[in-house]
């Protein structure tokens, strides 16, 4: 074998920062803060401020290869964060604040934690764990000496006094850049939560693909306001991808409801942004409501569940073009992004619309496979349904802290993903399910994302979720649960005349359910087993 004369210069996540403070020096990030006014400072300071905490994390005797915790919005200390300590040579380990206390704590203790950083939001959350978290030496309070709180938390440090100590100056280390920088728990609705570490090398690629035209789309006269949490599979890796070409960062902090939302999107003038549907759903509630638009927004990327039909037209009538994306924490997470090919120019309104609601197509880096039971290929028609595998430099090998794990030992060297899909001839993939969801009647598989797409297609419709419930005769029948919108009355018939046409007669469902509101996971997702519960045994739920 011949070896190619290229520099081994290690891909680093340092790399993406150093790059942004050289050449973007100036180019803002606008934080909404916890505290409350909006700041503002450059990647210049970014820079610097990573430096002084990576100092900062040495003086507390943190080595690397130590875990070091954040519960935290997005926001300028955050993203100090990803970089002082990835950069360090240590994990930043984010963790979902929305996750049940006992598991946070389990997460903690599990990643083994030495400190953990915390905005002030999640001091009372802290307190009611603490005995638990027995390995945690320090708590920094990620704010200033003004805003400190009074609390019963032992060894509490102040953010920006740890800061003010150190010099601006860091000697970064010489990783190898399989050198971890990045942790994620998954949500874990059924067993414990598993930890997916990420490499520099790893977040280094996925920021390249997020860039490209393509997915994100990003450049540097972009705004990019990620309302994707930094603490769930680091926001969809725009912390890392935003640097890397120069855009415009703006954090939304802790105020996620449409108007605070509205107010930032237009007064930052952002172009691009990224989130789950339920987000958007708030959102467009609240323009409708208020007789607003966004006059600056070119891409909305919408992932983490299935995004509606009806949100992708209600986007494009205000000019603005939605990105349907799939992906997982184990995949880093982008998978699969959707956007027409040169071929499909021609489509007409409706055509294009259904071709927009796939899940997309795959993303260079990341390999794919549709296999049935017995792991053979389906076809790839569009219409053949089977289970996703996936693999990648960016997709994970293995779980931190578990020898084997079932999820990726199905097929050796692909990652099973828990998803039923199809894909088409052109690659573009539509998740039917997750393997656990799907409905199975008479031996037939019915979508329950193919349901609830129809269902919130009703104007009355709030929020659908699809579940199996038992049946003697067909196995598995599908039971509707809906949420009506404020203001608005819809009947079981009404409702259901509007599958009419669009499902074969026998995946219409048997029967609607009116509740006030739907259970949703930490990231967001409808909990389908707790739906399922409330269906099947309601004096329980
Ligand atoms: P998580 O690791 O918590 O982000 O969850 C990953 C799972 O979310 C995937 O395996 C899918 O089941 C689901 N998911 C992510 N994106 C989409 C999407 N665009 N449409 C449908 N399901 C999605």
């Amino acid at each position: 074998m011949l070896r190619g004369m290229m520099m081994g210069v290690p891909l680093l996540v340092t790399s993406v920062l150093r790059h942004a403070a050289r050449y973007h020096a100036d180019t803002e990030i606008v934080s909404r803060t916890t505290e409350g006014p909006i700041h503002r400072y450059t990647y210049a300071d970014a820079w610097a401020r990573s430096q002084r905490l990576a100092n900062a994390l040495a003086a507390l005797g943190l080595q690397p290869g130590d875990r070091v915790g954040t519960l935290a919005w997005n926001g300028y200390r955050h993203l100090e964060c990803y970089y002082g300590i990835g950069g360090s040579g240590m994990v930043c380990h984010t963790i979902n604040p929305r996750l049940f206390p006992e598991q946070i704590a389990y997460i903690v203790n599990h990643a083994e934690d030495r400190v953990l950083f915390t905005d002030l939001t999640f001091i009372p959350l802290l307190e009611g764990i603490a005995d638990h978290l027995t390995g945690v030496k320090a708590i920094v309070v990620m704010t200033d000496a003004a805003n400190m709180p009074r609390s019963s938390l032992p060894n509490l440090l102040c953010y920006e006094d740890l800061l003010a100590e150190q010099p601006a100056e860091f000697a970064w280390p010489d990783l190898d850049e399989n050198t971890a920088c990045g942790m994620c728990y998954t949500s874990g609705t059924t067993g414990n939560p598993k930890g997916v570490l990420y490499s520099h090398r790893s977040s280094v690629l996925h920021a390249m693909a997020a860039c490209l035209p393509d997915v994100f789309g990003l450049s540097a006269s972009d705004v990019v306001l990620p309302v994707v949490p930094m603490f769930h599979v680091n926001a969809w890796g725009v912390p890392y991808a935003a640097p890397m070409v120069g855009a415009k960062l703006v954090f939304p902090g802790a105020k996620l409801d449409g108007a605070s939302l509205h107010e930032l999107f237009e007064a930052e003038g952002v172009t691009n942004t990224a989130g789950v549907p339920t987000v958007w759903l708030a959102l467009l509630n609240w323009l409708h409501a208020n007789g607003k638009t966004l006059t600056t927004m070119r891409r909305i990327a919408i992932g983490g569940s299935s995004c509606p039909p009806v949100m992708i037209q209600r986007f494009k009538e205000m000019g603005i073009e939605v990105l349907h994306a799939w992906g997982m924490t184990e995949t880093s997470p982008l998978g699969l992004a959707n956007t027409p090919k040169s071929k499909h120019r021609g489509l007409d309104a409706d055509e294009a619309l259904a071709l927009a609601s796939k899940q997309g197509r795959p993303i260079f880096g990341v390999q794919f496979r549709v296999v049935d039971e017995s792991g053979a290929d389906v076809p790839r028609d569009g219409r053949s349904f089977g289970r996703l595998l996936v693999r990648g430099p960016t997709v994970c090998s293995g779980y931190f802290g578990l020898d084997s794990s079932p999820a990726h030992e199905t097929e050796p060297g692909w990652f099973e993903t828990g998803d039923v899909v199809t894909m088409d001839g052109d690659g573009y993939v539509q998740i039917v399910d997750r393997t656990k969801d799907v409905i199975k009647s008479g031996g037939e598989w019915i979508s329950s994302i193919d349901l609830e797409n129809i269902a919130v297609g009703h104007p009355a419709v709030q929020e659908a979720a699809a579940v199996a419930i038992p049946d003697e005769k067909w196995g598995e029948r599908p039971m509707l649960v809906v949420v009506v919108k404020e203001g608005a009355s819809l009947t079981r018939e009404e409702l259901l005349a509007v599958f009419e046409g669009k499902v074969a007669k026998w995946c219409i469902p048997d029967d609607v359910r009116f509740v006030e509101a739907l259970p949703h996971t930490a990231t967001g997702k409808l909990l389908k087993s707790t739906i399922r519960e409330m269906v099947t045994n309601p004096a329980t739920a």
